[in-house]
């Protein structure tokens, strides 16, 4: 059998990041404003210094203003907030980012909801979930935002598609489950109370999977022919990134599939400088996308 055609999220990112630079170009020469992102990062966890550090060199590729907030983890949620504060009234400021997740005693909560939600450029303030819910423009988070993308960059038509998502996290699985229905999917949800998932996901068009579990998904759960959106990432016991999908064994069957790495992570770090030169436009009255 023919093996499914690779959806390379690393050069759709590249592309997404080019046309940026150029919109960047013009933002400037047509109203003198340059996209500035905060990002605010309190601890020191490994895992979320790394983000970081990706997110300010996007940055920097595509002529995004930023700043790294480093606060220590010991930081009272109160002095947090007020950092907040500070940022959603500097206008060379155009997107604040909070990378999560936050130490124990800092209510996640309440930070998002102190961040304007026209500076919001994760997505995650319930004013933006809730504009997203019913159609209207909003900042759309990034991972589903970036699927979007990578479907649409692909060719791959929606309407009227059997799409399965498994995984139903606010992050993830829910956003991407309205996005996909609003652009005319008929979308069915799995979980981890799921009775039969291969029952389900063997039915889909559109496969994505959204759990944290590495190859929860083989070939028994795939159909001929599906889209399979490999959004998990997890360390393999020799140190290695793999996916949620057994992806040796399922690219046989797909049509398409998404590698990890190089598949919907670049793609989520693109969609936040695309947010943030969008929340720039819209402070200058321009622009669309
Ligand atoms: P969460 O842990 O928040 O959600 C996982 C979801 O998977 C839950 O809804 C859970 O169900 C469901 N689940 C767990 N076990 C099973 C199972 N055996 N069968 C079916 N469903 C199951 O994860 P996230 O959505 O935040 O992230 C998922 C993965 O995606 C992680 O590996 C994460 O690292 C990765 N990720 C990657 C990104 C990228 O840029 N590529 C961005 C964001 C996340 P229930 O609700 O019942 O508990």
């Amino acid at each position: 059998m023919a093996a499914g055609q690779l959806i390379d999220g690393k050069s759709m990112a590249a592309d997404v990041k080019r046309e940026l630079a150029a919109r960047i170009d013009r933002l400037d020469s047509e109203s003198g404003i340059r996209p500035g992102l905060a990002v605010i990062l309190v601890g020191d966890d490994p895992a979320s210094e790394t983000y970081v550090r990706g997110k300010i060199r996007d940055c920097r590729d595509v002529g995004i203003r930023s700043e790294l907030v480093r606060l220590p983890e010991n930081t009272p949620e109160e002095v947090l907030l007020r950092q907040i504060d500070r940022l959603n009234e500097d206008p060379s400021f155009h997107g604040i980012l909070v990378q999560l997740p936050l130490p124990r005693h800092i209510s996640a909560e309440r930070v998002i909801h102190r961040i304007r939600p026209e500076k919001d450029v994760d997505g995650f303030h319930p004013i933006n979930v809730g504009k997203m819910v019913i159609g209207q423009e909003a900042f759309l988070p990034c991972t589903p935002y970036g699927i979007m993308e990578m479907l649409r960059r692909t060719g791959i038509s929606v309407a009227g598609k059997h799409a399965v998502v498994v995984g139903r996290s606010n992050i993830v699985g829910k956003p991407i489950s309205i996005l996909l229905q609003q652009a005319n999917a008929t979308v069915t949800m799995c979980h981890s109370k799921t009775k039969d998932l291969s029952a389900h996901t063997r039915r889909a068009d559109i496969l994505v999977v959204a759990v944290g579990k590495a190859h929860v998904i083989g070939p028994e759960h795939v159909g001929p022919n599906a889209v399979v959106i490999d959004v998990g990432i997890n360390r393999t016991e020799e140190g290695r990134l793999t996916g949620d999908v057994d992806f040796e064994a399922v690219r046989p069957i797909a049509s398409h599939i998404t590698p990890v790495p190089g598949g919907v992570g670049p793609m989520t770090r693109a969609m936040l400088l695309v947010n943030t030169v969008r929340a720039a436009e819209r402070t200058a009255g321009i622009g669309q996308g």
